[in-house]
């Protein structure tokens, strides 16, 4: 987890043949200091794949793709919106299948729509091709769409938007439409939406659970994982790796057993 907030996202997901970036959510300049504080390399970087066309995912997107040559992958509304091919690199957009799944950089990716005010947004289950490790990552999501948990079954890894706390958006300083937006249905992920849907996606093969997207305005890190916490824990989960993605700084990378470190090896690994 490179970033996480409305202030911007990249998510980084090593495989065992290459790496991809999900989002770039942040400028150039901040991105390449994000890469260095994680002591990572862009040009390691096989592809980029954008969830939706909101500053806070993709307003890096072109520039990006122009200075460190990332192939773009998406769907086709999603590049249509964020107008990649204006960076005038040809060749380097590739449209996510709208059915089944599309190989990316030794990653299967199938993906998922998520009913949120963007044109097209979309839910990823990266599966790396030589492990089988899987990761599954839902940003912007209003609401939890019939099918979504069903799409994130078998999951090693699950990064998820908890976003607010609903108490702390009804009674917090966001004018009336941005509180209607947000808790709205195709608004953000409130924390006791997404500790539903991790509980209902947990089982035996589940080792770690990422939240991301948290407001700094209408959330704490506590109140997300605390909230997370009970619901798995009620669900029967036995685990307790539990984590808040930070707006300002990288996470360290969370391993594909759930483990919290460097990679002793090129294993499956988000963001450093
Ligand atoms: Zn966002
Ligand atoms: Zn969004």
């Amino acid at each position: 987890m490179l970033g996480s907030g409305s202030r911007g996202n990249a998510i980084l997901v090593d495989g065992s043949a290459g790496s991809v970036l999900i989002d770039a959510g942040f400028g150039v300049r901040t991105l390449a200091k994000r890469f260095d504080a994680a002591q990572r390399n862009p040009g390691d970087v096989g592809a980029l794949l954008l969830t939706h066309e909101h500053v806070d995912h993709a307003c890096g997107a072109a520039a990006a793709c122009d200075r460190w040559s990332w192939p773009v992958h998406a769907s086709a509304a999603t590049l249509a919106a964020v107008n990649v091919q204006a960076s005038g690199a040809p060749g380097i957009v590739a449209v996510l299948s709208p059915q089944g799944a599309t190989s990316v950089c030794g990653f299967t990716v199938d993906h998922f729509p998520l009913p949120h005010d963007a044109t097209d947004c979309r839910a990823f289950v990266l599966t790396d091709e030589g492990s089988g490790a899987r990761v599954g990552i839902v940003l912007d999501a209003g609401h939890v769409p019939n099918g979504l948990a069903g799409f994130l079954e078998r999951l090693d890894l699950l990064v998820l938007e908890s976003n607010h706390d609903v108490e702390m958006l009804a009674n917090g300083p966001y004018p009336w439409p941005l509180k209607q937006r947000v808790g709205g249905g195709e608004g953000h992920l409130s924390n006791e939406a997404a500790a539903g849907l991790a509980a209902a996606v947990s089982h035996r093969g589940l080792r770690s659970v990422v939240l991301a997207h948290l407001s700094e305005t209408n959330n704490t890190p506590e109140l997300a994982m605390s909230t997370a916490r009970s619901a798995l824990r009620k669900a029967g989960w036995k685990r307790d790796s539990v984590m808040a993605a930070l707006q300002r700084l990288p996470l360290s990378p969370v391993q594909a057993d759930g483990s919290v470190g460097r990679p002793a090896s090129t294993q499956l690994a988000l963001g450093l």
